[in-house]
């Protein structure tokens, strides 16, 4: 498959009265066409921060994208682009939706208008043309009595209903990338999983490629191909997701595992909660960035940063535990994976 977006070593930094925040320390991976990339980690990893820097949304200051930065959408530098160039990129090739919907839905607009507006923007129809479409896109994500509902405000919808609204608006233009930040977190557990069939059914059936920024490990299984998992502005592994599920090597990878309910190991009352806080990223550690919290650490891991090791075509993993020399240590987590 074509790659689509190519992240190359990209880091962003937030200048404070503190000092220089590097939220995103060197960051390089890609996006293939018609695929979906989880993006996980905890919140303030760099994650939402890699999201926005792809749709040129860090406000500069005091966002700083720093020189020899560069993401690719089908081959052309995004951070390099002209003001024209970047209005067409937003909505109309990649398209971002957020974690809660009731910021981004204009509050004084019907649902069917504000898709339809998107619609106008980038397809160039007129305002009926684009006003049936709007009421398509609402039937594609669901949305029952889709005509009715297109008359109403958001505060009319439910929650969920707002999601797959968003959704609609997102999609209306056909995008070639979807950026979802987060899209279930406000949600309850049931809703969480429609809109994740949904995303996984609109894949299927339109095509676009996703990345979906997650903190919650327990979402992606179903929906992604590959995973990469980031801590502190890092990634710490990546692979495809039945390496990272069945073969997971990071310790902070395993920590997140054991953090998902499963119920094949009846692990779903007792769920395990990592202790501690992630450095300070005004003052980034020399060494391996999940030192203070990792029961494995080894006196080497606080004073270099491990290097990325292969461990299949499409796994990678950057800790000291890979090293030869390193003692073997068994994954805390039962064999047979977390799915
Ligand atoms: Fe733990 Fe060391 Fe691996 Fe970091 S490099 S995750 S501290 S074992």
């Amino acid at each position: 498959m074509a790659k689509i977006l190519e992240v190359k070593n990209l880091k962003v930094s937030y200048h404070t009265y503190a000092g220089e925040v590097q939220s995103v320390r060197g960051v390089s991976f890609d996006l293939n066409e018609r695929e979906t990339l989880a993006i996980v980690g905890e919140s303030g990893c760099g994650k939402s921060v890699t999201s926005k820097a792809i749709m040129r949304l860090i406000q500069t200051p005091p966002g700083d994208i720093k020189e020899g930065s560069e993401i690719l959408f089908k081959g052309k530098d995004i951070l390099k682009m002209e003001d024209n160039e970047l209005r067409k990129l937003r909505g109309g090739q990649i398209s971002m939706i957020f974690q809660d919907p009731m910021t981004s839905l204009n509050p004084t607009m019907k649902i069917g208008k504000q898709i339809a507006e998107s619609i106008m923007i980038h397809r160039g129809l007129s305002s009926k043309e684009a006003f049936e479409e709007a009421i398509k896109m609402l039937k594609i994500v669901n949305i029952p009595n889709a005509d009715k509902r297109a008359n109403q405000y958001p505060h009319q919808f439910s929650g969920g209903m707002r999601q797959r609204a968003m959704i609609a608006i997102a999609l209306a233009c056909d995008p070639n990338i979807l950026i979802a930040d987060e899209p279930t977190t406000a949600l309850d557990v049931t809703i969480q999983a429609q809109i994740m069939d949904l995303m996984k059914d609109l894949q299927d059936k339109l095509g676009t490629a996703i990345v979906l920024i997650t903190h919650d490990l327990g979402v992606v299984a179903s929906v992604a191909q590959r995973i990469q998992v980031m801590y502190s502005g890092l990634i710490v592994e990546r692979g495809k997701t039945d390496e990272i599920f069945s073969n997971p090597q990071h310790p902070y990878t395993w920590a997140l595992l054991q953090s998902v309910p499963r119920l094949d190991t009846g692990n779903k009352d007792v769920l395990y909660s990592l202790n501690g806080t992630p450095p300070d990223l005004l003052r980034p550690p020399v060494g391996c960035p999940f030192a203070a919290r990792c029961k494995y650490a080894m006196p080497i891991c606080k004073e270099e940063m491990p290097k990325e090791t292969k461990l299949s075509e499409t796994h990678s993993v950057s800790c000291w535990l890979q090293h030869p020399m390193a003692p073997k240590v068994e994954s805390p987590l039962k064999a047979g994976g977390a799915k």
